[in-house]
C-alpha cells in the first residue's frame, strides 16, 4: 500500500478538476474514502486469506471492476440530489471511479508487496508497473511500524513522486475554475 494519507490526498487532486452541485467538502470526503477504502482488505490477513488471493490484500477491491460498481454504489446512495445516468451522476461517477481506481494504481507504484489484482475476478494476476516507475517506497501494513524511519522514507517518497504532481493538478484546477467563472 501507499500511505492512507497519500491516496487521500490524491482524491482532493481529482475533486479541483471536477466541477460539483454538492459542497466540496462533501464531494472531496467521499473522494477520499473511495481513495482509501480498497485497504479495508487488509482484514483478510486476520481471517487468514492469504495475500495472492483475489480476497485478499490488493485482491478484489484493488481492481477496476470494483471502482467501477463501489463508484456507482456511492453515486446512488450519497449523491441523491444527482438524478441516475444524468449527465451531473455520470460526472460524479467518474470522479468517485477515478479516486477507487487511483488506490489500486499508486500501489502498482510501490516497492514491494504483492501486485495488484487490477483484472479481477477476470484475472487474479497480480501487476505492478515496470520497475523504473516504482518510486513509492512501501508502506507497512499496521500503523505500528508506520512511526519511525520505515514511515519517514514512505512520505519522503510520496511528498515527491505524488503530492508534488497533485498540487500541480490542484493549481491546475483551480485555474481552469477561475477561467470558467
Ligand atoms: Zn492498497
Amino acid at each position: 500500500m501507499a500511505s492512507a494519507f497519500t491516496h487521500a490526498f490524491s482524491a482532493l487532486a481529482l475533486g479541483s478538476l471536477f466541477k460539483t452541485t454538492y459542497s466540496k467538502w462533501y464531494y472531496w470526503m467521499w473522494g477520499m474514502i473511495c481513495a482509501v477504502l480498497p485497504d479495508a482488505d487488509v482484514l483478510a490477513f486476520r481471517y487468514g486469506i492469504p495475500y495472492d488471493h483475489v480476497l485478499g490484500h490488493r485482491g478484489i477491491t484493488h481492481s477496476f471492476f470494483f471502482a467501477v460498481f463501489f463508484a456507482a454504489f456511492v453515486a446512488i446512495l450519497f449523491f441523491r440530489k444527482n438524478t441516475i445516468f444524468s449527465s451531473s451522476w455520470w460526472r460524479t461517477w467518474f470522479y468517485l471511479f477515478l479516486c477507487t481506481a487511483s488506490h489500486g494504481i499508486l500501489d502498482a507504484l510501490t516497492t514491494g508487496g504483492l501486485g495488484v489484482a487490477f483484472f479481477a475476478p477476470f484475472d487474479n494476476s497480480r501487476y505492478f508497473f515496470p520497475d523504473e516507475y516504482r518510486r513509492l517506497v512501501v508502506s507497512p501494513i499496521g500503523v505500528k511500524h508506520f512511526f519511525g524511519a520505515w514511515g519517514v522514507r514512505v512520505l519522503k517518497s510520496e511528498f515527491l513522486w505524488v503530492w508534488i504532481p497533485c498540487l500541480v493538478i490542484m493549481v491546475v484546477g483551480f485555474v481552469k475554475a477561475r477561467l470558467s467563472r
